[in-house]
């Protein structure tokens, strides 16, 4: 039997701050009806004036042709454009009727369409929603502004929410004194939300009951502590989204992603149930993964090259800040570490991490992109007296590209390192595995460098190796008769 006994997505942060567009007279009004007792959407987009067609710009893989009915105009059709989902019309028109059910899918490094409470709250993504009429053969340009405005209509006691802004039975926006105009999740449904110094929070009533309270407890911390290690205040009290599946499913689904001052968590699967030191642990780690992702994929973002230092920061900074708060030890954080760079073993191959994400092995990101940032904070802790290591690189970067593009690169990640770090092995150590790779020998690359950095580390066959389940799964089920050593945590105790 396979198993499924962890799964774990962990999603993307993308959308950025943005203020509100320049018009250059192109608006799209978009009308979204919620049909509760359907579970299922209409949406009216009207154009300032008739197109050929239009084109849905912001989408990682086309998805809507399969699912989505056009009710008008008649005669329309789906169309594939640079592989994007496309609308060709029979005559000049500006207005377009769709009709889709709820799409409760996790879709992998996007946003979901729908998300889906257990008590039958919805959360939509406007970014899915998004479109550009086109005019004529060739004339697409994606860089043009389309301004939208957005009017969310349900049933009439049912109550909308949408970042700071609610309303009952409809709303609009942006309202005229709105400050955020990014894609963001719209909630529908009756949950009132809870609100603490750092955050606001909408959560499935059906939820685990210690999930709540120990999230309430912990978060606030990482709050604090990312924000002194990275010397960047956020500016918004983020509204966070916390949904739930059931427990029918074994083991332990996690998917969240986080857009401008909104973090959103879909969980389900049995081992939510109780509160163990296992579900525990990942309870805590995911999220503080999804809170640092309003740092380092929200205040500010990744370019197309550093979506997997977004990711293996937010996995570092996560035990960091977890270590910080005492909730977990130095040494429960080594084992974090050897855990991640057996996972990696286990899957890298020939890739670099660069190389990962050409090839859709985002698995890499976190797991080897885990140890990169372990490499990192102990070379600049050697290099110097700097308390905070590697929230001093974070800084520094951060500090950096606010000034010119608000996006950060690889190159700005190594120059930053090159500045505080001295120590020129580690720094070739960490630039190798995010651009060359560490074939056809990992573990021995991994065992000197976590050796280098002071983690007592020996290289022994995977079952007696320092390996979560993941890697035991994925390990035992690769036909690789050569299959490399892996790395045991000695303990100096
Ligand atoms: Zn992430």
């Amino acid at each position: 039997m396979m198993s499924k006994r962890i799964l774990i997505l962990l999603l993307l942060a993308c959308g950025c701050m943005t203020s509100r567009p320049q018009t250059n007279g192109l608006r799209a009004s978009v009308e979204v009806n919620e049909h509760p007792r359907t579970d299922s959407w209409r949406v009216t987009i009207k154009y300032s004036r008739p197109a050929d067609g239009l084109v849905f710009d912001v989408t990682r893989e086309p998805f809507r042709a399969a699912a989505w009915h056009i009710v008008k105009p008649a005669n329309a059709r789906w169309i594939d454009i640079d592989h994007h989902d496309a609308i060709s019309f029979a005559e000049p028109t500006d207005t377009v009727v769709l009709e889709f059910k709820s799409d409760l899918r996790p879709r992998e490094k996007d946003y979901h369409v729908n998300v889906g409470f257990s008590d039958g709250s919805r959360l939509l993504y406007t970014g899915h929603l998004r479109s550009r009429p086109i005019f004529g053969i060739g004339t697409y340009d994606p860089r043009e502004n389309v301004v939208h405005d957005w009017h969310f209509v349900t049933d009439t006691t049912r109550r909308i929410r949408l970042l700071d802004i609610a309303g009952t039975g409809l709303l609009r926006w942006p309202t005229p004194t709105a400050h955020w105009y990014g894609d963001t999740f719209v909630y529908f449904g009756p949950i009132r939300p809870m609100s603490t110094r750092n955050l606001q929070l909408i959560a499935d009533p059906a939820l685990p009951p210690w999930l709540v309270p120990r999230l309430l407890d912990i978060a606030p911390r990482l709050f604090d502590d990312f924000a002194r290690q990275t010397g960047t205040t956020l500016e918004f009290q983020p509204l966070a989204f916390v949904s739930w599946s059931g427990g029918n499913s074994p083991g332990f689904s996690f998917a969240g992603s986080t857009l401008t001052g909104v973090m959103q968590i879909a969980i389900a699967g049995s081992g939510w149930l109780q509160r163990t030191p296992e579900s525990d642990a990942m309870w805590l780690r995911n999220t503080g993964h999804e809170i640092f992702h309003l740092w380092g994929g929200q205040v500010l973002t990744p370019a197309d090259d550093a979506e997997w230092l977004s990711e293996a920061s937010a996995e570092y900074f996560a035990l960091v800040g977890l270590r910080d708060a005492n909730v977990i030890s130095e040494a429960m954080l080594h084992k974090a570490v050897v855990e991640a760079a057996n996972e990696c073993i286990a899957r890298i191959g020939d890739a670099s991490i660069l190389q990962s994400g050409e090839e859709k092995k985002f698995r890499n990101f976190y797991t080897c992109g885990l140890v990169t940032q372990f490499l990192a904070d102990r070379a600049i802790a050697g290099s110097s007296s700097h308390r905070r290591s590697i929230g001093t690189l974070y800084e520094t970067m951060f500090d950096d590209v606010r000034t010119r593009t608000r996006r950060y690169s690889t190159a700005d990640f190594e120059n930053a390192l090159g500045r505080l770090s001295t120590d020129t092995e580690a720094n070739r150590e960490i630039a190798q595995l995010v651009e060359q790779g560490v074939a056809p020998a990992p573990d021995a690359f991994f065992e000197a460098a976590l050796q280098r950095a002071g983690v007592e580390v020996s290289r022994v066959p995977l079952d007696e190796a320092t390996v979560n389940e993941a890697t035991l799964v994925f390990a035992r089920a690769s036909q690789d008769p050569a299959l490399p050593m892996f790395l045991r945590l000695e303990s100096r105790q």
